[in-house]
């Protein structure tokens, strides 16, 4: 037993002994035992109600000193209060040196809560978002950044990829926005940078490409000309150059396919996105499908699957482009008497898929992520042998990201690959509903 309770067993002895000899002095037990027990009583109650007392104050009051068994009971208090202020200092100085840290931060840190309201903010986030503090504490950000695409990249909820956006109170710094969720309740860290050196260094690089292009364009005509001309010669001196002149004739339309792709893929990145109209999407699958029927010349089955009523919100001209990319690969890379389908369908997410399925070579994984990277080839030799400009899936990933879509690419060597373009649902337009609207 410890001294405590051996204080409390001691007391309790001499209250029974005095409640005995006050019973024997008035002669009746009974009524000294329940007199005794209500002192008692009233003296833990009274203990008790001091206990109650601190508590509702504990924060500024002392907690009281007792003995007994309560001053047992206030000691394990007092050491459970000093744990847990010494828990309390300890948070406290580790948010001090959290908050000294993201301050020092050449990034802008923001931290948001479930309703995407701002819980913290560092200083380098007020000053490229614009935000207060600590005024805009607890506001939805959306409420304060309301750059459209940004509202849609916070609700769209894809943080996969960041955003970049002019800065909203300065339009000539681009930022980069990253959002990374974190926690049980959807807490979200949104990190933004600075990244208007490196957007110009990209606007410089798209710009020095379409010029060279552009400048290439006229002496490459005149060269081509040239060449064709002197093709047609028929004198002596013509026909010994006629094999070399084929050779330059060839390297020239390849030069002309290059150029005009690259400045297709400059134009896809730099003009404007224009507002789209519904595209006849059946009508377009079907005219890339007499192309590739001519440019297999009956080497391969190729087969057709279409709903006839699925259009697609966008431009004619780049779809075009995208699709019959992807379909005339198929027939380049797959060899006589293989198969290709293409099919154009809309799946239960209410995506609209075009796919291209061949029963070409197939590509080893390793060059799948890479496939859609400018100039990258698998084989080179051989896509210069089949006039490839190594630009087409680079041209169809940029038309896919002007249309809400995405490419996947299936493909196994030795058995053929699939092509896929998916396309967001709100980009689904039913044919039915345009013609019952007009
Ligand atoms: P290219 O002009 O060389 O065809 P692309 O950008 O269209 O350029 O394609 C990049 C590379 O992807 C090609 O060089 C080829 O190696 C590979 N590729 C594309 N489509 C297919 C296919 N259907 N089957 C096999 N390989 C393909």
């Amino acid at each position: 037993m410890n001294a405590f309770w051996k204080i409390e067993a001691w007391r309790i002895l001499i209250f029974v002994v005095a409640t005995l000899l006050f019973g024997a002095g008035i002669d009746n037990y009974l009524l000294a035992a329940l007199v005794g027990s209500l002192i008692y009583l009233a003296w833990h109650l009274h203990s008790l109600a001091r206990l109650d007392g601190w508590l509702s104050e504990y924060r500024t009051a002392e907690i009281p000193e007792g003995s007994g068994i309560w001053g047992r009971v206030y000691d394990r208090v007092r050491g459970i209060t000093r744990h847990h202020q010494q828990d309390m200092d300890a948070l406290h100085r580790g948010l001090e040196r959290y908050q000294q840290t993201t301050k020092a931060l050449p990034e802008g840190a923001v931290t948001l809560g479930p309703n995407d309201e701002i819980e913290l903010i560092n200083e380098a986030a007020t000053s490229l978002l614009g935000l207060k503090v600590p005024q805009d504490v607890g506001s939805p950000i959306t409420n304060l950044v309301r750059d459209p695409q940004f509202v849609r990249y916070i609700q769209d909820r894809k943080f996969s990829e960041a955003l970049e956006i002019p800065s909203p109170i300065n339009l000539h710094v681009q930022i980069s926005i990253r959002i990374v969720p974190y926690g049980e309740v959807n807490q979200k860290l949104l990190l933004v940078s600075d990244v208007s050196r490196l957007h110009k260094l990209e606007e410089i690089r798209r710009d020095f490409i379409a010029n060279v292009s552009h400048e290439m364009k006229s002496p490459l005509t005149v060269i081509k000309g040239y060449v064709e001309s002197m093709m047609d010669d028929t004198s002596e001196f013509g026909l010994k150059w006629k094999k070399a002149l084929s050779r330059v004739d060839q390297q020239t339309d390849r030069m002309c396919r290059v150029v005009e792709d690259l400045l297709q893929l400059s134009s896809l990145e730099t003009s404007p996105a224009e507002s789209p109209i519904p595209v006849d999407m059946p009508c377009l699958i079907r005219s890339v499908y007499s192309e590739a029927l001519e440019l297999s010349n009956g080497q391969h089955g190729i087969q057709l699957k279409i709903d006839e009523t699925l259009y697609l919100a966008g431009n004619f001209n780049q779809l075009y482009s995208a699709l019959s990319n992807l379909v005339f690969n198929a027939i380049q890379y797959t060899p006589e008497r293989g198969r290709i389908s293409i099919d154009w369908h809309l799946d239960q997410d209410n995506h609209a898929r075009f796919s291209v399925r061949d029963t070409g070579p197939g590509i080893e994984h390793e060059h799948l992520p890479r496939l859609t990277e400018r100039f990258y080839r698998v084989d080179t030799a051989r896509s210069r042998e089949l006039g490839g400009t190594g630009l087409g899936l680079a041209i169809v990933k940029h038309v896919l990201q002007r249309h809400e879509g995405s490419l996947a690419i299936a493909s196994e060597p030795g058995k053929g690959s699939t092509f896929t373009c998916v396309f967001a649902p709100q980009r689904v337009v039913d044919k039915r509903v345009l013609k019952s609207s007009a």
